[in-house]
């Protein structure tokens, strides 16, 4: 085992990438970047029926989304089963597993006399070799499936990186399939040999494997003997939805995708997502840089962290604030074209981001600003009965006939303004209002003026027309 960390993220293609998944990757990426190490990126893809091209590429898109680089890899585990298989008969010939000729019918009746007898359900070792032990006779035409043989006695302990120190009594394992009838390797047996290949030094996961790892510590002991280095396992609470339970599909979006569709920045999820689970004192709002730099290994928690849409949001506007004009006018750009508005990423489309960004909390959100400017309103028949009444209309005339004439800028269109609200004798509100509903569709915005100057002149004449 080398001493360079190296970490792994090993989704399964059988759907998107998933929250939990991409939290879990992000700790192992974070973890590696900080101590110069490397990330791999292995996909098991065994369950061939569930297993699509498709997830892979979406799961390959969300990873370069958030970041998350990779050293090596992309590996598929389909394209590793002849090294599966040399190991498997390595292990045949070494005495650490050995095949198993039990029927279905077999099985099903050992754990029915256990059960009967109130004991827990396990391989009783009918084909495991002792010596001086006789073993049954080979039954003709059954191909048999191969088992580990897992040692008898002792504990198998390791210290979590997350969880700390947790041991397993081998009484509790018993001989696990490695290779299926048909000569499909198992997923435990997999994980071990590629874990071990690809010389992974820490492997940080979801604690829905916790009782993997004793097995897979097993494995791995009778492949590299009891001098060889085991990886350090670190086992990470799964998150929660708001309501407790664990987040699915019904507390809304899981896939990581999803948030980038949604308005979020890839820089604020990862933000958002290192803090479930994980923290650097209080310190909520922090930088990629930042997280690498402190992401040691330490402050992982125990217990499992909730999911909380409204504080993702606050991290959200939080680093929406920290890009630049430039750079969102993109991300906006992007948005109304999925809404069919075609905008250009240009300079014109910076100004309105900085005009508008300090209210949002997403890119979605800013495109609901700002697709006014490339197409018309349609005011609500309430907005308009309650802003644009009698007593205004003739001072939204005389506004729009000083606009025909004012140089485009924001002190001269607020000076049309003032010079209005001065004639008609009117407040402020009263005239922003009207003619805020008549060209933004809305009675609330940003300072009149400012909103103003970003539309064509021609554009603010014409939904101020025939009052
Ligand atoms: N393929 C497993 C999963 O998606 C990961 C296994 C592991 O990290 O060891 O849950």
């Amino acid at each position: 085992m080398t001493s360079t960390v190296r970490t792994r993220i090993a989704p399964s293609p059988t759907g998107f990438l998933h929250l939990g998944t991409a939290r879990t990757a992000l700790f192992s990426w974070a973890y590696a970047r900080h101590f110069g190490g490397e990330f791999i990126l292995r996909i098991e893809d065994t369950d061939v029926a569930r297993s699509s091209q498709e997830a892979v590429d979406q799961i390959v898109a969300a990873m370069r989304w958030l970041e998350l680089e990779h050293d090596e890899g992309p590996f598929f585990q389909m394209q590793r089963i002849e090294r599966y298989r040399e190991v498997i008969a390595m292990m045949l010939a070494a005495g650490t597993a050995y095949h198993c000729y039990c029927s279905t019918e077999e099985l099903d009746a050992m754990r029915e006399s256990q059960r009967a007898r109130g004991e827990k359900p396990r391989y009783d070792g009918r084909w495991r070799p002792e010596p001086g032990k006789l073993l049954p006779a080979v039954p003709q035409g059954v191909p048999p499936v191969v088992r580990f043989r897992n040692p008898e006695g002792g504990v198998v302990s390791w210290n979590d990186l997350v969880k700390g120190p947790i041991s397993i009594s081998n009484r509790e394992l018993d001989d696990l399939v490695i290779a299926r009838a048909d000569g499909t390797p198992t997923y435990n047996f997999c994980v071990v040999v590629d874990d071990w290949d690809m010389r992974i030094s820490h492997v940080i996961r979801g604690d829905d494997h916790v009782n993997n790892t004793p097995r897979q510590i097993n494995i791995l002991r009778a492949l590299i003997g009891p001098e060889g280095a085991l990886p350090i396992y670190g086992h990470v609470p799964m998150i929660l939805g708001p309501d407790g339970d664990k987040l699915s599909k019904r507390h809304g979006a899981v896939s990581v995708t999803q948030y980038e569709d949604d308005g979020y920045l890839p820089e604020a999820m990862l933000n958002y997502l290192a803090r479930l689970g994980w923290s650097h004192g209080d310190t909520e709002l922090f930088s990629r840089e930042q997280l690498i730099a402190w992401f040691d290994g330490h402050h992982l928690a125990k217990s499992p962290a909730q999911w909380d849409p409204a504080k993702l949001n606050w991290v959200n506007a939080h680093h929406l604030k920290q890009r630049s004009d430039g750079s969102l006018a993109e991300l906006v750009a992007k948005q109304l074209a999925r809404r069919g508005i075609e905008a250009v990423a240009d300079e014109h489309l910076a100004r309105l981001c900085a005009l508008y960004k300090d209210r949002c909390a997403t890119t979605v959100e800013l495109a609901d600003w700002i697709g006014m400017y490339y197409v018309d309103v349609h005011p609500s028949a309430d907005e308009l009965a309650a802003h644009v009444i009698d007593a205004v209309k003739p001072a939204v005339v005389s506004l729009r006939g000083r606009l025909a004439e004012v140089a485009w800028d924001k002190a001269a269109i607020s000076a049309a303004i003032k010079a209005t609200l001065a004639e008609h004798g009117l407040k402020m509100p009263q005239l922003a209002h009207a003619v805020r509903v008549l060209v933004c569709g809305r009675s609330q915005t940003p300072s009149l003026d400012a909103v103003l100057e970003l539309f064509t002149r021609e554009q603010v004449l014409w939904r101020l027309r025939s009052l």
